[in-house]
């Protein structure tokens, strides 16, 4: 019987509702299966704040460290808006990022069938979409030196910078390779060769790990015609590899293509063991605690676990196909737009997908 430590962080607002449902989900896989998935929560965000007088202490981020997995909920609300900036909620994230080495953000992008009419693209346009965005999270334009802003005789000048270097290029595209193997063996390269130094940069280096996955087609792309190829016509893509700066615009333009935000799981995944998952969206404060959220980003944040960390891809299709069945017949939480189809709440939707299961 194969066993897994799995931290689990819910955080704020409706977060620790929808890792609850993600936990009976993982419980039932774990009983049909014959898994042991021996679960640890802990505080982050406001939660922590509140209790712990930060966003993340060093025990937490040491026993997720220790883990197999993590799964995340949400941090943030509004009673924590005005706190020092130096312990906001978000913290612990970057706290994370940083203590688990996580330098690959993977966004699936799929499009279950009875969600299509809530698309903001024809039906016909969106049909067999399933990519898989593959955004460097730690290196590029975010955290590039110097970053300042300086008086000029004129005015004033801002200056971000821009800079990778070839060992972060190599490891984010090397994922993105391994990742196309077990699925459609294409890879998207999304830069901006034409102008950017660090660009050409990421071209040369692509081309090199390509070289390692003959049975993998790689094809190069300029961002901008990236972000218009992915509303004309988005099925032409399996795994897409970028820099931090177009995958954090790229991925959300690409999560619009399903039509929901409470739909989008997605998991980081670093050099050591323990990768973290979450749904793509926040606390939602506005809703938190009205049995309202949509658990299904959270239950297929944990489908990814099971896939990518404890390698069960019969498991992770399991819940997958559960969570399709489910939406195929008719059930949708409210933010979930749908003709002839029926409100549920968080509990009852999470109870849904374990009896599909
Ligand atoms: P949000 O994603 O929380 O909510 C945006 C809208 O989508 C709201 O109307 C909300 O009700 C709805 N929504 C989001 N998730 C839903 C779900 N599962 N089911 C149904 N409806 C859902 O974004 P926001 O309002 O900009 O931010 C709220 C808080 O969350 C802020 O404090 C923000 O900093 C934080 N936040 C946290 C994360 C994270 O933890 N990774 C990400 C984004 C925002």
């Amino acid at each position: 019987m194969a066993e897994f430590e799995i931290a689990l962080l819910p955080g704020d607002g409706i977060g620790p509702e929808i890792v609850r449902q993600a936990k009976l989900a993982l419980e039932a896989v774990g009983s049909k299966w014959g898994h042991s998935f021996r679960f640890s929560t802990y505080l982050v965000g406001g939660a922590a704040i509140d209790e712990l007088g930060k966003p993340i202490t060093d025990e937490t981020l040491a026993a997720c460290q220790g883990a197999d997995a993590v799964l995340l909920g949400a941090v943030g609300g509004p009673k924590w808006d005005r706190i020092d900036p130096a312990i906001r909620p978000e913290k612990a994230l970057f706290g994370l990022r940083k203590g688990l080495g996580l330098f690959a953000n993977l966004r699936p992008v799929k499009v279950f069938s009875a969600l299509a009419p809530a698309s903001s693209l024809k039906p016909d346009v969106i049909a067999g979409v399933d990519i898989m965005l593959v955004r460097e999270l730690t290196g590029g334009l975010y955290f590039g030196e110097p970053r300042l802003r300086r008086k000029t005789q004129t005015g004033q000048e801002a200056v971000d910078t821009l800079s990778y270097t070839s060992e972060e290029i190599l490891r984010l595209v090397r994922r993105g390779f391994e990742l196309a193997r077990g699925r459609k063996k294409k890879v998207t390269s999304v830069d901006k060769a034409n102008v950017l130094a660090t660009s050409q940069l990421w071209r040369e280096i692509t081309e090199k790990v390509a070289a390692e996955f003959p049975d993998v087609a790689l094809e190069h792309l300029l961002v901008d015609n990236c972000a218009m190829q992915l509303v004309r016509r988005p099925s032409q893509f399996d795994v897409v590899v970028t820099e931090n700066l177009f995958g954090d615009i790229l991925s959300d333009e690409a999560a619009m293509l399903t039509g929901s935000i409470g739909m989008l799981p997605s998991a980081s995944l670093g050099a050591g063991k323990a990768a973290m998952y979450e749904p793509i969206h926040g606390s939602a404060p506005d809703i938190a605690g009205q049995d309202k959220a949509n658990p299904l980003a959270t239950i297929l944040s944990a489908a990814m676990m099971l896939r990518i960390s404890f390698a069960l891809e019969e498991e992770a299709s399991a819940i997958e196909q559960a969570v399709e069945k489910v939406l195929a017949a008719g059930y949708r939480t409210a933010d979930l737009y749908g003709e002839n189809c029926q409100i549920v709440g968080t509990t009852k939707m999470g109870q849904l997908v374990l009896e599909a299961l």
